[in-house]
């Protein structure tokens, strides 16, 4: 099986009370054992991930999280882990014994709804606990292997009808600003940061797409970019650049070409990317004493010369001439509490998936921070932040235009 970016796949947060029988319902709907399933209460403490390929719905991940329902302050911890998962999940099945909904159940419902999460309420041990027929949700006996095939049938239906539009059909990175059997150049400096002997996941999925849209795809390194331009009988339609470069490839592309960063096509394909041009506005707002925090989402070694940890802050620095504070975070974690920060710079995310950043725009818009990436900062502060984001206005305008939005 040819393995796809776990950030690329449905990410479905597995929720109920301990005892709930939440890893037998995921060894039944996934037919083997892929997580720990066992009568002793308790048994899963943290999330599991675990990929699958659910047939017609492709790969998908699990975040199996711990049961909750136990009132020591173990239990209260693992119910917040619980909710967190919910920031990086598509969907949320909360499985139930039988139709009990109680206080936690009713918190996990809450917390979805306030996320916009679709949910799928499993009805387990549906032979003990009897279901009125009237619920909302699907009856199972999980131990009951031979109902495997009706239950999966029934879940994967409701996992369909329920599963966001940008995870069934994912939007297109540059198909809707490059026509059909155009031409595009990638930029791809193979500076120390680059990974030795391969393309990154972003460069090669760029690639696919224009590969898919009938597009030639040329990618030349930013020392060789003017000669390629100088052989090219026409302008290419688009030209794509890695933001480290910006300020020497920019000054070296005519006005007349479009151009943006593999940063801003992966901002607007996982996350929001007029609230991270919104939220760079405040790189000229800051003020001696001011709070940055950079968030990024993988814990990567650090190469010499590390965008986030040094190029960034230092380019804030010089521009802004104040005092600031970097507080940087690597991994899954995201403050909860983020009123001490003036602005949160996101790294590019590439191993998130476009719920975890969507998250981590909502938590920031919730507490009134500004947020922006480092594609669009690293952009906004050399001042190019324009030239970037041109190749998207028609489909601003578009959009303002459709009585549909
Ligand atoms: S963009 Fe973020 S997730 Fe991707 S390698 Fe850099 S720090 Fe990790």
């Amino acid at each position: 099986m040819i393995s796809v970016q776990k950030s690329l796949r449905l990410h479905i947060a597995l929720l109920g009370r301990v005892n709930a029988g939440k890893s037998s319902f995921l060894n039944l709907v996934a037919g083997q054992d892929v997580s720990i399933a066992s009568a002793v209460a308790g048994t899963t403490t943290d999330v599991v991930e675990k990929a699958q390929e659910l047939i017609p719905l492709g790969p998908v991940v699990w975040l199996d999280t711990a049961g909750f329902g136990d009132q020591t302050e173990l239990g209260k911890q693992r119910l917040s882990r619980t909710l967190k998962a919910l920031d990086k999940a598509d969907i949320a099945v909360l499985v139930c014994e039988g139709a009990r909904i109680e206080t936690e159940e009713k918190q996990i419902m809450a917390e979805a709804a306030r996320r916009n999460l679709p949910l799928i309420k499993i009805f387990n041990k549906a032979d003990i606990f009897p279901v009125p027929e009237e619920a909302d949700g699907i009856s199972v006996n999980s131990t009951d292997l031979s109902s495997r095939d009706r239950v999966l049938n029934r879940f994967k239906a409701e996992l369909i009808k329920k599963a966001p539009e940008d995870i069934m059909n994912p939007p297109t990175l540059i198909g809707d600003i490059v026509k059909d059997g155009g031409s595009v150049v990638l930029v791809i400096p193979l500076d120390d940061q680059a990974p030795k002997g391969r393309l990154l996941p972003l460069q090669v999925q760029v690639i696919r797409d224009g590969l898919d849209h009938g597009c030639s795809v040329t990618a030349v390194r930013d020392s060789e970019y003017a000669g390629l331009l100088s052989r090219l009988a026409t302008p290419p339609d688009l030209v794509i650049i890695d933001s480290s470069v910006v300020g020497t490839i920019i000054p070296q592309t005519p006005a007349e070409i479009p151009l943006t960063t593999f940063s801003i096509l992966f901002a607007r394909l996982k996350g929001d990317l007029s609230k991270l041009v919104e939220g760079a506005r405040a790189l000229t707002e800051l003020q001696d004493g001011d709070k940055v925090l950079i968030a990024e989402s993988c814990t990567h070694h650090a190469a010499k010369n590390d965008i986030g940890r040094v190029k960034i802050p230092e380019l804030i620095r010089r521009k802004t001439g104040k005092q600031l504070e970097f507080i940087h975070l690597a991994g899954c974690d995201f403050p909860d509490n983020l009123a001490d920060f003036r602005l949160v710079i996101q790294c590019g995310g590439c191993m998130s998936n476009r719920r975890t950043i969507l998250s981590r725009i909502n938590r920031c818009e919730s507490f009134g921070v500004p947020i922006t990436n480092y594609g669009v900062c690293l952009s906004a502060l050399q001042g190019f932040l324009p030239r970037v984001i041109a190749p998207f206005h028609h489909l601003r305008e578009a959009k303002a235009a459709s009585p549909h939005r």
